[in-house]
């Protein structure tokens, strides 16, 4: 079925053939050409339009049932709470809820993205820095799983909306460990400079000045680092020791702990990242937490999502500059963000079988939205490409969809999720008439 592709490209990037290896998911085939499970891409874009995003249901729930099986691999009592804010499609919610997957959210609207695809509320944990009196009213209303404070604000508003509730809110304080995942500056969240948590050296205070209030009810302590740790698991250990420590030093004051959170930030390869598999972070979170007899919580959002997703871009026009070929895609940072935002490194494959077989030059690839930053790769090897040619560019399940704006007036793209041989549009293309459709010109301008 599958034809050779030739080797080799650029010094440093993985050519086609690696990219292909790495990802069960993507197949090159002589006839259908780049096929995402049993679907040529080709036939999609041309169904669907461009540019449109298109999932992989068996990754996610391959990736989702790999890190189960690790984390009971390693003997932890564990749950999993996919980070919605990775990728919050209905149907992509819905496939990871079939697989009893909790969520981790960070706002009413992912709350109410992940009740409607049917995660219970009993599963579900409520992170970030900034809940509203609205949201946590609301999610105690539902019956939250956990709430993750991250102040000593924050400890004292959750107890005054629960006590007026007549409520008890199961929190956890989530501390900032001090630690450097080494990753990208923007996705750094466990350095003391960083927004995020509490300073691990004051969680011990807060926490017994948690079982003081009311309203409360202190469950445990949660740690998130940062994403896209690709470096080792050596800033995981660190994190996780300290929590131990925590948690020790709680016990022995006499306050009950009932469970640990660990968070997400487990990396995936998008170039040739060495990202660790999920059984190291099994083996870290049991290192570190088995002897304590407490259950454990995850947070995955990347490592589940980013794989199982591409993002199809139709080429409009191949530009040569002075000295470059710039490739101009109709897909944009508007749609996918990260190389602008992240200098983040994307796979780009052509769909075509003549595409995937011919010989390759240096091209910048770029989208059309008026900016600088709107390029996708710049110097990568690719073959000539022509108007109405269609690439997929890689690894884009994670932070893709969710990130996207209407920047330049440029409506959402598509969304599509695949199963096997068969496909579903699992979000229309937003129609131009939704970006005047809340909008409206004062009275007195006529
Ligand atoms: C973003 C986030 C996650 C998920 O991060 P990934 O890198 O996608 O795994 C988990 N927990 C918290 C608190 C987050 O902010």
């Amino acid at each position: 079925m599958s034809a050779p592709l030739p080797a080799p490209a650029e010094a440093g990037d993985p050519d086609f053939a690696e990219l292909l290896a790495q990802r069960p998911q993507l197949s090159a085939h002589a006839l259908d050409g780049l096929c995402l499970e049993g679907v040529p891409l080709a036939r999609l874009a041309e169904a669907v339009g461009t540019p449109c995003w298109a999932y992989s249901a068996g990754t996610l729930r391959r990736r989702y049932g790999a890190l189960r099986a690790a984390l009971k691999g390693a003997g932890l009592d564990a749950s999993i709470h996919y980070a919605v804010k990775a990728n919050d499609n209905l149907a992509v919610l819905r496939v990871l809820a079939a697989e009893g997957a909790g969520a981790d959210v960070v706002s009413e609207g992912e709350l109410r993205a992940a009740r409607a695809a049917g995660i219970p509320a009993g599963r579900i944990v409520f992170s970030g820095v900034g809940k509203t009196e609205r949201e946590i009213r609301l999610v105690l209303a539902e019956g939250i799983f956990q709430l993750n404070a991250e102040s000593v604000e924050e400890i004292d508003m959750i107890s005054s909306v629960a006590a007026s509730m007549g409520q008890v809110a199961p929190v956890s304080i989530r501390v900032n460990p001090d630690v450097d995942a080494r990753t990208h500056a923007k996705i750094t969240t466990g350095k003391a400079e960083n927004k995020f948590g509490v300073a691990i050296d004051d969680a011990a205070a807060l926490y017994a000045r948690m079982a003081a209030l009311p309203g409360l009810r202190p469950i445990g302590i949660a740690v998130h680092i940062g994403s896209q740790i690709t470096a080792g698991l050596a800033a995981y250990r660190a994190a996780y020791a300290k929590v131990a420590e925590l948690v020790r030093a709680l016990r022995g004051r006499g306050l009950p702990v009932e469970r640990v959170d660990g968070g997400g930030g487990l990396g995936i390869p998008y170039r040739d990242e060495i990202a660790p598999p999920p059984e190291a972070l099994a083996g870290a979170l049991a290192g570190a937490f088995k002897g304590l007899g407490l259950p454990v919580m995850v947070e995955p959002g990347r490592w589940i999502a980013g794989p199982a997703g591409v993002l199809l871009a139709r080429v409009v026009l191949v530009k040569r500059g002075a000295t470059r070929r710039f490739v101009v895609l109709d897909a944009g940072m508007n749609d996918l963000m990260r190389p602008a935002m992240y200098d983040a490194w994307h796979g780009i494959l052509p769909v075509s079988p003549g595409a995937l077989h011919a010989p390759r030059s240096p091209a910048d690839v770029v989208g059309p939205v008026c900016e600088t930053g709107d390029t996708f790769t710049q110097g990568r090897a690719l073959p000539e490409l022509a108007p109405g040619e269609v690439v997929a560019v890689l690894d884009a399940g994670a932070y893709g969809a969710s990130m996207s704006s209407t920047y330049n007036a440029r409506p959402l793209a598509a969304e599509v999720l695949v199963e096997g041989d068969r496909w579903a549009v699992v979000r229309d293309r937003q129609p131009f008439e939704d970006l005047l459709a809340r909008q409206r010109i004062p009275e007195w301008m006529g």
